[in-house]
């Protein structure tokens, strides 16, 4: 990385932004200018270590040349076309998610929560067109303590209040079970029920891994149930613990996975729907759509996201420096870490709040150089590339050793 551009100080910038900028974040108050791979670089030209990887977003790391090369090939060609006409970069990207996950057919959309909008529509559609529920009765069961995104429809079945309050009336059709639990699930399905929406693991509620077998009854309950099963594996998919898909641990396959984040190389935002061809069929033309969804740029991005998950190699890093990881977190417990949950390279650190609050050690770890973000009180969330080196995570760990026993 070269010397910083700007000739703002981090501190004016930061100033700058408050009276233009809409309050609905917190940032930590780090000025990011540039970045390479696990590291990026305030206006200062400080360095940190980015353990948090844009919520995994950046699972390739910052300006991965892979992905950068197959983005800016793009950039001299062709953008943008809007699906009024086709591209000539969308079936493979398609066929390449479709064979990479399992699934047959992609319906390629920008943000998370317009893939999770659009599965709802997508299985809502299914119940009354193949399963047979009577118009506008469909039912779609979720979980406590759900991340799925910020639409009104999804955050009409989120439990978390901040999240919620003041955004009523809530779109109706939702029922929510306690998560990892198979009865409450049982008894919430009934002829009504279109889809068991579920994250095979739950990230922004602190990395809440289900016990073992829960994918597979949900994946047994809403078979028996003829109701679909979809995953939300937009954090926790394409690499992110160990294996190319968190649903991969129980070997079990959903009818619509939904995918994000990391999908869009950390360079554009590129989500997509994948389902079954009997369940994506639903949708006919004009039924639903996006502008910019399926976008050369985006498909060219994404074709090269599934080109680095194919050889295998991020999803082998991932559970060996995951390896690391939980070793490191174990030696610390009972040294300012009260417990932790961890696959892969991701992990949710419970803190000891006598310690300090997730954001207090969050900012300690900024000062040591290291970037990670609280959720939810006392719990830190360690997510980094999944091409960080084991040196650079053994020095994280280090400086989180020193932050919660200074
Ligand atoms: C981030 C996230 C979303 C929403 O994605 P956006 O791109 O922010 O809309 C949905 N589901 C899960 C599990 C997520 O982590």
């Amino acid at each position: 990385m070269t010397a910083p551009v700007r000739t703002e100080s981090s501190a004016e910038l930061i100033r700058a932004e408050e009276p233009v900028l809409a309050h609905n974040y917190h940032p930590l108050p780090v000025v990011v200018a540039r970045a390479e791979g696990a590291w990026v670089e305030d206006v200062e030209g400080r360095r940190y270590l980015d353990m948090l990887a844009g919520y995994s977003a950046l699972n390739f790391g910052h300006r991965n040349p892979a992905l950068i090369e197959a983005a800016h090939r793009q950039l001299d060609r062709l953008t943008l076309t809007s699906r009024a006409f086709h591209n000539d970069r969308l079936a493979e990207f398609a066929a390449s998610l479709a064979e990479l996950t399992g699934l047959d057919m992609v319906l390629p959309m920008n943000t998370g929560a317009e893939a999770v909008e659009s599965a709802v529509k997508v299985a809502r559609k299914w119940a009354y067109e193949v399963k047979g529920v009577p118009a506008d009765r469909a039912t779609i069961v979720v979980a406590a303590d759900n991340f799925h995104g910020r639409t009104t429809t999804i955050v009409s079945f989120s439990t978390d209040e901040t999240a919620r309050a003041g955004f009523g009336p809530f779109t109706p059709g939702f029922r929510v079970v306690p998560y990892n639990d198979l009865a409450a699930l049982e008894a919430a399905v009934d002829e009504t029920t279109a889809a068991v929406l579920i994250e095979p693991i739950q990230g922004e509620a602190g990395v809440i891994i289900p016990d073992e077998g829960y994918l597979t009854g949900v994946r047994d309950l809403t078979r028996r149930a003829g109701c679909l099963f979809i995953a939300d594996e937009i954090q926790s998919g394409l690499g992110r613990t160990g294996r190319t898909l968190a649903v991969d641990h129980e070997g079990v396959v959903p009818d619509v996975l939904l995918l994000g984040k990391a999908l869009g190389g950390g360079i554009v935002p590129v989500s997509a729907v994948v389902a079954r061809r009997e369940v994506m069929e639903v949708l006919k033309p004009g039924e639903h759509g996006s502008t910019f969804g399926g976008n050369p740029l985006a498909a060219a991005v994404g074709s090269a996201v599934v080109d680095l998950l194919r050889t295998g190699e991020f999803q082998r890093r991932a559970a060996e420096s995951g390896v690391v990881l939980r070793e490191g977190l174990e030696a610390l417990v009972g040294k300012g870490v009260v417990g932790f949950r961890a696959r892969g390279l991701w992990a949710g650190v419970d803190v000891d709040p006598a310690v300090g609050t997730g954001r207090e050690i969050s900012e300690r770890l900024m000062r040591e150089g290291i970037l990670v973000k609280d959720t939810h009180g006392s719990t830190i969330r360690i997510a980094p590339p999944l091409t960080v080196t084991e040196e650079e995570l053994r020095s994280a760990l280090g400086a989180l050793e020193k932050v919660l026993t200074a």
